[in-house]
């Protein structure tokens, strides 16, 4: 579904992605970990069509998102409509929500289903009322984001991630911004969402446990490379390198 071929970023001086190559099945969950600064929002962004690769490719469904044919069949950068037709493929939460203060939950999840993929009122509604259920407040459709908890507010921006039906969602750090006792709500939305299997998740997460119990697959990243993958055993339990068991040791 999701491959990074090769891929580097550079901030100015600084090359924060070293020589990525990774893929990411259909429905795969994939945990990233790793030490602060590694790169790891920087991935998840390159795939949001928020940051641009350096070198290398990243494809989805086998389309490079950066690049487009021209009408000679010449590769050329991607136009905003490209990234437009992306975006429908990928669903983002991140760590401070993002909602629209002036606007009601309801209007939040329904938002992008009326004015992206052009539902109908109704449908919309229907398709954001059942995602709602799913997170558990469909009583606060009718509310603002200022009236609710911080795990309300990230529960109201998964549903509506997932209310587009991406075939992709990136979770960046989603539950830092949370006070502890809230943490536990989020991820029980998530665990339930990944147990319907269909979206595949790329998970970015500094809640070791989650990732245990999620993740079909862990990288353990640092400095901008992949240091380690594999199974949540393979990662927790049978750390091969250096740096990972002294990552893990320091938790
Ligand atoms: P954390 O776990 O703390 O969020 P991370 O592994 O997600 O870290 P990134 O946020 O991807 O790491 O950042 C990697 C490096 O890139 C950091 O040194 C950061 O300061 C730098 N960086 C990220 N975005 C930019 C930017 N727009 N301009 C300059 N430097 C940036």
């Amino acid at each position: 579904l999701v491959e990074y071929r090769g891929v580097t970023k550079s901030f100015g001086d600084l090359e924060v992605i070293k020589g990525i190559d990774l893929r990411l099945h259909a429905g795969e969950k994939l945990a990233f970990i790793g030490p602060s600064g590694s790169g790891k929002t920087t991935l998840g962004r390159m795939l949001m069509t928020l940051e641009q690769p350096t070198t290398g490719t990243l494809t989805i469904d086998n389309e490079p998102i950066w690049q487009m044919k021209d009408k000679r069949g010449n590769w050329k950068a991607a136009n905003e409509a490209h990234l437009r037709s992306i975006r429908e493929k990928v669903g983002m939460v991140f760590q401070h929500f993002n909602l629209f203060p002036h606007l009601t939950v309801e209007r939040n999840v329904t938002l992008a289903l009326t004015s992206v993929l052009n539902l109908s009122k109704e449908e919309a509604i229907g398709r954001a009322e059942s995602m709602l259920e799913k997170v558990g407040l469909l009583d606060k459709l009718r509310n603002y984001p200022s009236q609710l908890s911080g795990g309300q507010k990230q529960r109201v921006a998964i549903a509506r991630a997932l209310v587009m039906r991406p075939k992709v969602v990136v979770f960046d750090e989603v539950t830092s911004a949370l006070d502890p006792e809230l943490v536990g709500e989020v991820l029980a939305v998530i665990k339930e969402i990944a147990k319907e299997g269909e979206t595949a998740m790329m998970l970015i997460t500094h809640e070791m446990d989650f990732a245990r119990e999620v993740a079909d697959r862990v990288i353990f990243g640092a400095e901008g490379l992949i240091v380690e993958e594999g199974t949540p055993e393979d990662i927790f339990e049978r750390p091969q390198s250096e740096r990972l068991r002294t990552f893990l040791s320091r938790l």
